[in-house]
């Protein structure tokens, strides 16, 4: 049988543009795949601020011009391979170039014409896919086009897709002119059953309601998500297409992130010898004006600053976190808010608070290996990548019991000395509190917390068994 070929349609992809987990996810599960006979493939916009050293790596295939409402757009087509993964880039500088990934007042119309100039740029890639597996809402409308105006077309009819959801909560909702205005749909779509969502246009619904199999990004999550409580208002559509969903946990590239082999850290370590941890820490508080004391505790949150993340129980006991004798690390950017919250704590905790309010993937590594703890409270969780590379780098993770982070951190067990962490319930600060001076007590039992280290170090979430799991699913979609 010829290889299956897949084409991950998505808004970012590591390491060419990255905002958040996403972007890990589609920029190593393809590879993980072609060791699964997966021929898998990503296209993805030519963002203006994709690193110039990738850019020069990028080769030019040519222009076509393609529809959104009525309008005809430009589209240049380039391609560069990455750890053995063809990556595809689609130009157009009035919607790309910009300064960043998200958040312009045209989202509809940049991510509309993104999905259209998919469809309409496959014929020109030597690449006509099985599969076409799109990623959030930003990549919804391909299912929606493929089979309201693809359909009779012969070389997209035998196509299937395959919608995941990373993260339930971003949803592409818009007004409703931009219906027959931008995504040049007649009326009939403009339907519960189909597009209308709270008297808008929903892309990712589009991308639920339209494509021939969904999947989301924990076991747990799969669940959570069919309930009023974390369905986000989207739950019974959800729940009528639970014949058709599965919970895949995500993986991470176990290549790029290896304390053994990192080029980002200070100094390199094992899981047979997890001492580098101690120099690396040493050397993060020194760079980080913290205290520096093998003796104290240090705390790491790596995150987009977004309510979310369960930022407003850290704010409720913060200064009760210092008195536990621990220190903070804070790398993150987001909402003024919590950037603020974090700033105004730094500064009033000299030497044991450091916020570090921006996007750095050199220090987030540093703060992987060389903080011990690393807090992840989130209020909801698709899966969450994080406390995963945490694990991989033997920072202990300390989450709430929540989606992707129920399944993959099992609480420390003082009894039978079991688990890879430690965790919490109920969404609340004291609990929260609580368990991380039950975190912080165990930190000062060396032997123990080593014990849990390398427990954490010795989990095994590289992408192999999930990919097995897509390829799979391709299988079967593609009959
Ligand atoms: P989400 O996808 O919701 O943002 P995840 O935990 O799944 O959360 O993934 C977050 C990814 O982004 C991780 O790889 C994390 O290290 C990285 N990250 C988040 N914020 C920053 C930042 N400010 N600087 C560097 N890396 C970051």
């Amino acid at each position: 049988m010829s290889m299956t070929k897949v084409l991950f349609v998505s808004p970012e992809a590591a390491p060419f543009a990255k905002t958040g987990g996403l972007a890990d996810v589609t920029g190593s599960l393809p590879a993980a795949l072609l060791d699964k006979g997966v021929d898998a493939r990503v296209i993805l916009p030519l963002y203006g601020v994709i690193p110039q050293k990738f850019k020069d790596s990028m080769t030019y295939k040519k222009y076509i011009y393609v529809n959104v409402g009525w309008r005809n757009q430009y589209c240049g087509i380039f391609e560069a391979q990455y750890k053995g993964v063809k990556f595809y880039f689609l130009d157009n500088e009035y919607y790309f170039k910009r300064q960043g990934l998200y958040g312009y007042d045209d989202e509809a119309e940049r991510f509309a014409y993104f999905c259209k100039a998919v469809l309409e740029a496959i014929p020109h890639l030597d690449f006509i896919p099985d599969i076409i597996h799109c990623n959030d809402w930003e990549s919804g409308m391909v299912p929606v086009f493929l089979k309201c105006i693809y359909r009779d077309n012969d070389m997209y009819k035998n196509m299937r897709t395959l919608f995941t959801i990373h993260n339930l909560k971003y949803q592409g909702v818009f007004p409703k002119q931009i219906l027959g205005d931008i995504l040049g749909l007649e009326e009939e779509y403009y339907t519960p059953e189909k597009l209308e969502f709270h008297n808008g246009v929903s892309f990712i619904k589009g991308g639920l309601t339209f494509s021939d199999y969904i999947t989301t990004v924990s076991p747990t999550y799969s669940c959570e998500i069919q309930e009023p409580y974390s369905g986000e208002g989207l739950d019974g559509l959800i729940r009528s297409r639970r014949g058709s969903l599965a919970g895949i946990l995500n993986g991470i590239d176990y290549s790029e992130y290896d304390p053994s082999k990192d080029p980002f850290i200070f100094v390199n370590y094992s899981d047979r010898d997890i001492d580098g941890r101690h120099e690396n820490k040493k050397r993060l508080q020194e760079m980080l004006n913290l205290d520096v004391s093998s003796r104290i505790p240090v705390i790491g949150i790596i995150t987009r600053l977004v309510c979310q993340k369960g930022l407003d129980l850290v704010e409720q006991v913060l200064d009760d976190i210092i008195s536990l004798g621990a220190e903070l690390i804070v790398l993150g950017t987001g909402e003024g808010k919590y950037e603020s919250m974090f700033t105004d704590a730094a500064f009033r905790h000299k030497r044991r608070i450091s916020a570090n309010i921006k996007f750095d993937d050199v220090l987030a590594h540093r703060i992987y290996a060389g903080s011990d703890i690393f807090l992840m409270p989130s209020k909801f969780e698709p899966c969450g990548l994080g406390q995963i590379i945490a694990l991989r780098y033997g920072s202990v993770p300390l989450v709430r019991e929540t989606g992707g982070l129920k399944d993959t951190i099992c609480p420390f067990n003082e009894y039978t000395m079991e688990g890879n962490g430690f965790s919490f319930a109920d969404y609340n600060a004291h609990d929260m509190l609580y368990t991380i001076k039950r975190a912080v007590d165990f930190y000062s039992k060396e032997d123990i917390w080593s014990g849990i280290a390398k427990k954490a170090m010795a989990c095994d979430y590289s992408w192999d068994a999930s990919a097995s799991r897509y390829a799979k699913i391709y299988d079967a979609l593609k009959g």
